[in-house]
């Protein structure tokens, strides 16, 4: 049977550390980048009779997590504990989260933009093209880093106790590329309210994804086959192809699928099976005797007013209040660092359109060049705004701009129209430019005959020429400019 003759049932899990100051059940500091196990405490490294103390605004994070994804949040929620024996947790359990998680139900929305560049998109209207239903969001604290070596390992307790969301679909989606959309808008869902940093490279986001298949008209779901710890949202929609076939072959030839784990090799390019069978009651969860559950009605009205305008908003609104077109506002939205700093220069310019186009081309391409971040742009959002407002006054041509940016760039003190002078672009003096344009017309009869005769390219030699003399004037001029001058003069 073809692939399309099963039906496939996809699920993820989504691991994702939470941007605090400090760890989920101790005051040590969280975060990336420290000397290897220097941030560590009696809590954090298991030791007997220490005892946990709860990170309240990690808690909060993740119930705004839960608001802004529709999530209901129980009165009361509750703290478990899933034991297993590795070197990356030293008590042995991970305190977890069981039956009363701090969000459930809700749905993720899967942006237009979130999908692979050449996937085909379904019919949809508007910036989401469905929702993802979700079963939880429960909070944890993340495992120590374990690197391995050849005949050793090493384990880093810095990253151990650190707080850590766990956000579980449900089996709701059934094509490779929505699961890239989904990790991709849960990404951009995470940046924008300021709960993750998300970063899949730095393991600050990290999925689980899972997939069945069943022949088409079988009711009940097929043998679900995880693969755990996939890191970038390519490698999952890579792994989610290869599985898919992988199974459906397998099914073919009479092999049945058994619930399994598997390891998604993305070098190799394909899957292979780690274990077999694991379920809850393996871990042998149970309520956590040393924390007791949260009361989540304050936390929840304290949070509501923290929801920042979502992704899907912002789009609609870049659009409607700046005129954007939809492919400049999905640009925008998805790089939040860039999308504020076009709003900042959009405030104080007349041309938002266009300032928004420089952002997205020319201010990116000088950063790319630079190998700097938006973060560390030395040049102002209000100066980008005045370096356009010259080319709209016909200062500068698109062209020139791009010199005028390199001086804006190396001279922070220095305005755009400072900047233009110096590089002696100045708004021709009309009187000048005429007669120079007067000149060359005289000058080149058989050109003119030509154009006048419909060959209407030619205008551009004519243009060539009266910048070429231009060095007369006091200032070199815009060539958009001397081309509609001569074209009136033509009557074209
Ligand atoms: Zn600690
Ligand atoms: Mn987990």
């Amino acid at each position: 049977m073809p692939v399309s003759d099963y039906l496939v049932t996809i699920g993820l899990e989504v691991h994702c550390q939470i941007k605090t100051a400090t760890k989920m059940f101790c005051s040590c500091k969280a975060g990336f980048g420290y000397e290897p196990n220097t941030n560590v405490c009696p809590t954090c490294l298991g030791m007997p009779g220490a005892l946990p103390v709860l990170n309240e605004y990690a808690i909060e994070r993740t119930i705004l997590a839960g608001l802004m994804l529709g999530c209901s949040t129980p009165p009361v929620s509750r703290w478990d504990r899933k034991n297993y024996f590795y070197a990356d947790m030293p008590k042995n359990y991970q305190t977890s989260q069981l039956d009363l998680p701090l969000c459930i139900g809700g749905e993720v929305p899967l942006f237009a933009w979130a999908y692979p560049a050449d996937a085909a998109l379904p019919p949809h209207e508007g910036a989401v093209v469905r929702r993802v239903k979700l079963d939880h969001i429960h909070l944890e604290e993340d495992a120590a880093k374990l690197t391995h070596y050849a005949g050793y390992s090493l384990v880093d307790y810095n990253r151990g106790g650190t707080p850590l969301m766990e956000i579980v679909s449900a089996p709701d989606m059934s094509t490779p590329d929505e699961c890239y959309a989904y990790l991709k808008s849960l990404q951009q869902l995470m940046i924008c309210a300021g709960i993750s940093d998300a970063d899949m490279e730095k393991g600050q986001m990290r999925c689980d994804v899972n997939v069945s298949l069943r022949p088409k008209g079988q009711r009940e779901l097929g043998a679900k086959i995880e693969m755990k710890n996939i890191n970038s949202m390519s490698a999952a929609r890579r792994s989610l192809i290869y599985e898919i076939r992988r199974q459906a072959e397998e099914l073919d030839r009479g092999i049945a699928q058994v619930q399994s784990t598997r390891r998604w090799d993305d070098a190799l390019g394909e899957s292979i099976v780690m274990r077999t069978k694991e379920n809850a009651h393996d871990y042998r969860y149970h309520c956590c005797p040393d924390l007791i559950p949260v009361r989540t009605a304050p936390l929840v009205a304290k949070v509501a007013a923290e929801k920042p305008e979502l992704p899907d908003a912002r789009y609609e609104r870049l659009q409607q209040q700046y005129g954007l077109p939809a492919a400049d506002a999905a640009t925008l939205v998805g790089e939040l660092p860039l999308c504020a700093y076009f709003e900042r220069a959009a405030a104080s310019s007349k041309a938002p359109r266009k300032v928004a186009n420089w952002v997205i081309n020319n201010l990116t391409a000088a950063l790319a060049d630079k190998g700097q971040s938006i973060a560390d742009c030395p040049v102002a959002p209000e100066k980008l705004a005045d370096l356009v407002g010259i080319i709209e006054e016909g200062i500068v041509s698109n062209n020139q701009a791009k010199e005028v940016l390199e001086l804006l760039w190396s001279d922070a003190a220095i305005s755009a129209t400072d900047a233009a002078a110096k590089l002696g672009y100045k708004k021709a003096d009309s009187g000048a430019l005429e007669s120079l344009v007067d000149k060359v017309l005289a000058e080149n009869g058989d050109l003119v005959a030509l154009v006048k005769g419909g060959n209407a390219k030619l205008i551009n030699a004519l243009t060539g020429q009266v910048m070429k003399q231009s060095r007369s004037l006091p200032a070199k001029p815009n060539p958009k400019l001397v081309t509609e001058l001569l074209s009136a003069k033509l009557g074209l």
